[in-house]
């Protein structure tokens, strides 16, 4: 059967896939799944589109007797905070997160306030592909969209629920919020200001052109973003993505650090924060080596999941843990919710500076210092995955830990590496980090070869 759900929600280009009747018809076959009179929230990040889509997915809605409620612009996590503390039966985000800026989407969120597992989606899919939407006579389609204000507020006073409050504001720390010109500048500022921050506010306009840089921030699109943190001596960064659920920090020498390296330091937090909870962290397998070599030092158990942050939510939500997280910059803190939060991120970064009484720039050198690599392989119909993945366990298997979950990973005392296919392209993803960076070309290449070969 065909699909509508990648990995993260169903995506397009808007008015081309992603287009009206699409929408139309994807809000009949959400609002069917539901059922007819259920309660469901809706927001939009700020892409162009979100509204037209919005309105679209609503009258698809409401034709099966749903009963809509609109919050407006917020950030997916805004959203599903929304969801699970306001007792709504669901929720549908229009988004395409950190995808580029002619992308927009549908995301589905259940009543906990986590995306819906692969199951629901593939009833939803069912009931679009087969057109088995809920038909009413004309007197139960629902009358009317209601405006549902209260969402920003109760969001990040959740927030603010898990931070020392006091002794944060005493600090009167200097930020940097990038907004991404997306929503995650409506609600981020209204965090700083609750904690006593002196915010500089930087591509905090709404704009679905994205004037500054691509919604996805990495290294190289925080660049100016990274020299103003430098130039005001800021004592932190923070840079979300189109929706603010992620989180990527620039320390206050202005280098910007990577979301396993951010997310290392908060799990640990994270742990002091929740004492109850298991003492047990989810990252994807994609993770660095150092994650597991800091943590496992704090008494901190690391498992390794497939690469994907709904896979990551559902392993917390079933198994427990103190956080999961991706190196994207995608943090969860379970005792705030089970999904990845952007603003609640920024929060514990400032608490956890507050309380250790130390720099950022300071605690990000406590991590150990790995040098990357990253390469691909197109992958051809004549390549056997298997004896790939076969002989590199047979080459390298004896030199570490072998980690099959998604690809092959070998994690040794001095290299670390994961080959694996990609979900949305045909290539061979090959990562590889070592602590000698003379000894990270030649490994590299070694790999490419071996798997050439
Ligand atoms: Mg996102």
């Amino acid at each position: 059967m065909d699909r509508l759900f990648g990995t993260d929600g169903i995506r397009g280009i808007t008015n081309q896939e992603m287009n009206v009747l699409f929408a139309l018809k994807v809000g009949m076959a959400i609002g069917t799944y539901f059922g007819e009179g259920s309660r469901i929230l809706m927001a939009k990040d700020a892409r162009s589109g979100g509204e037209m889509l919005t309105r679209a997915v609503q009258s698809g809605l409401m034709s099966v007797g749903v009963k809509v409620f609109d919050a407006g612009y917020l950030p997916t996590p805004g959203l599903q905070y929304g969801v699970k503390t306001l007792g709504y039966d669901g929720g549908v985000m229009i988004t395409a997160s950190h995808n580029p800026p002619e992308y927009n989407g549908i995301k589905v969120i259940g009543s906990n306030g986590v995306e819906v597992d692969r199951e629901s989606e593939v009833r939803i899919e069912q009931i679009y592909f087969e057109a088995r939407f809920n038909s009413l006579p004309w007197n139960r389609v629902s009358q009317e969209v209601r405006r549902e204000d209260r969402v920003a507020e109760v969001y990040t006073k959740g927030i603010l629920q898990h931070v020392d409050l006091e002794r944060v504001r005493q600090r009167n720390f200097k930020v940097v919020i990038d907004g991404a010109n997306s929503v995650g500048s409506l609600t981020t500022p209204m965090v700083a200001n609750a904690l006593n921050c002196k915010t500089l506010g930087v591509n905090t306009n709404l704009d679905y052109n994205f004037p500054a840089r691509v919604p996805e921030p990495t290294v190289e699109t925080l660049k100016d973003t990274a020299e103003v943190v430098r130039s005001v001596k800021a004592d932190l960064g923070v840079a979300h993505d189109g929706d603010a659920d992620r989180a990527v920090f620039i320390d206050s020498e202005g280098r910007v650090q990577w979301g396993d390296r951010s997310g290392t330091l908060l799990s640990y937090w994270a742990s002091r924060k929740s004492p109850s909870f298991p003492k047990r962290v989810f990252t994807a397998v994609s993770s660095s080596s150092l994650v597991e070599e800091y943590l496992s030092k704090v008494g901190i158990n690391v498992n390794f999941t497939k690469v994907g942050s709904v896979i990551i939510a559902h392993t917390l939500l079933r198994e427990g843990g103190v956080a999961g997280f991706e190196e994207n910059g995608g943090f969860i803190f379970p005792a705030h919710q089970f999904v990845r939060d952007g603003a609640m991120s920024f929060a514990l970064m400032l608490d956890m500076l507050a309380t250790e009484r130390i720099s950022s720039a300071e605690l990000f050198n406590t991590l150990p210092r790995y040098y990357t690599a990253k390469t691909k392989v197109p992958l051809t119909n004549d390549i056997d995955l298997d004896r790939v993945y076969n002989r590199l366990i047979e080459v390298y298997g004896g030199k570490g830990k072998v980690i099959t979950v998604d690809g092959v990973k070998v994690v040794s005392r001095d290299f670390w590496f994961l080959v694996r296919k990609s979900g949305t392209e045909p290539i061979l993803r090959i990562m590889v980090e070592t602590k000698d960076q003379e000894k990270l070309n030649e490994l590299t290449q070694e790999i490419v070869r071996l798997i050439t070969q």
